[in-house]
């Protein structure tokens, strides 16, 4: 059964076509700068990479040549065989604990949650309906980042804020980056043979998040209401003191919109080391002694450590910790330094084979206390699952 996986930003649409249930990946492709100017395309078949110059006007545009280039490449002989398409959409509310069919309650109740999204839910539906429109008989199936995080307890999602916050406006922590964890969740259940483990998920991007995993069952998590907790990111800043906020406000005679712009654009690696939010230069800086690219570098980690311990002792005890993204899957000091911090809880860190970029690996020594991977993440094929999984053979 042939099946679609989307991921739709506000500029761009990312897809992989699959052969399910074997999980194979038939075409995959980006379509990128829609609606700007110099828009473009990438597709890769059999290896080989294409890039092609659009007129994407819209999403309806990068969807109608996507299914240009499925007949011409002979993916597909006709629409009817794309019988799936699984979108990912980013914020289900506490309303969607799984992935769904979608129907109209469903595409009007993404819409509604553009309140607590409104950089992603519009966009993942511009790509529902743009799909919806032009392969109007493949079912469709909304694949949501927060699902996974639903079963946190209490005390977990809610803050320490007046409750009616909560009850009345939906404040709460919902996490984010929640397809990857449970994928991640997933193939440690496979590896470490045990159905409900306690793991420790790191998955480290441009934006990034550590979930705590008890039972096979996510408890805790680093992103919160919005995208902009927890962690040092890319450009993010995470947790923070809320009363900074007025305060530079007042100080700098900035307007709400603009400290909001910068807590989230201008912060992170970016903020601290003047320099970039990209890892890489992050480490170009620091082996030419660069003292903010250093010190930027040090936030990042400490508060790494910072959760994971915390995570640790939440746990009480824990099967694995495991790393992802396009940090924690290949910037080897990064995975280094954490796990050194991390030494007073008995994990050892194998030099050796952590010396790994993108590939699935055991990278603590066999007398760790706890045993430690590096699980590159696949967010397309979990979408691809669940839609699989959802409109049945
Ligand atoms: P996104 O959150 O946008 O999906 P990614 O998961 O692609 O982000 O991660 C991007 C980050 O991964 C960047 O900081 C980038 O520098 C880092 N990264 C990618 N490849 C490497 C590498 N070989 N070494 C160190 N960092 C890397």
């Amino acid at each position: 059964m042939k099946l679609l996986s989307v991921n739709a930003g506000s500029s761009s649409l990312k897809f992989q076509m699959y052969e399910m249930p074997e999980e194979k990946v038939l075409i995959s492709g980006v379509f990128e700068r829609i609606g700007l100017n110099d828009s473009l395309y990438t597709i890769k078949i059999n290896g080989e990479k294409i890039k092609k110059q659009a007129n994407l006007k819209n999403h309806k545009d990068a969807v109608r040549i996507l299914i240009e280039e499925l007949l011409t490449n002979n993916i597909i002989k006709s629409l009817d065989e794309i019988k799936g398409i699984g979108h990912r959409v980013v914020h289900g509310g506490d309303k969607y604990s799984s992935s769904i069919i979608i129907n109209e309650d469903v595409i009007k109740t993404i819409e509604d949650l553009s309140t607590l999204a409104p950089l992603h839910n519009p966009a993942n539906l511009m790509g529902i309906l743009a799909f919806k429109e032009q392969v109007p008989n493949a079912i469709a199936v909304a694949v949501f980042d927060t699902a996974f995080h639903q079963t946190m307890p209490r005390e977990s999602y809610l803050y320490a804020l007046p409750y009616e916050w909560y009850t009345h406006y939906g404040v709460r922590r919902y996490g984010f980056h929640g397809i990857s964890h449970d994928y991640l969740t997933q193939t440690l259940k496979e590896v470490l043979k045990n159905d409900k483990p306690n793991l420790i998920t790191c998955h480290l991007g441009n934006g990034g998040s550590i979930s705590a995993i008890k039972e096979g069952l996510c408890y805790d998590t680093s992103l919160g209401f919005s995208p902009n907790a927890g962690l040092v990111m890319g450009t993010r800043c995470g947790d923070i003191d809320s009363a900074i906020i007025p305060y530079i406000m007042n100080k700098a005679d900035m307007s709400l919109e603009d400290v909001m712009s910068d807590l989230s654009k201008k912060s992170g690696y970016l903020g601290i080391s003047g320099i970039s939010s990209d890892s890489r230069d992050i480490e170009d800086g620091i082996k030419n002694g660069n003292d903010r690219c250093i010190l930027a570098q040090h936030l990042f980690i400490k508060r790494a450590i910072e959760y994971i311990a915390k995570y640790y002792v939440l746990l009480g005890n824990v099967d694995a910790i495991c790393f992802a993204g396009g940090i924690g899957e290949n910037s080897i000091e990064t995975r280094m330094a954490i796990l050194k911090g991390l030494k007073c809880l008995g994990i050892k860190l194998d030099e050796q084979a952590n010396n790994v970029r993108g590939e699935f690996k055991l990278i603590s020594t066999k007398d760790s206390k706890v045993p430690c991977y590096v699980v590159p993440t696949d967010e397309e094929v979990m979408i691809a699952r669940d839609t699989y999984k959802l409109i049945g053979q």
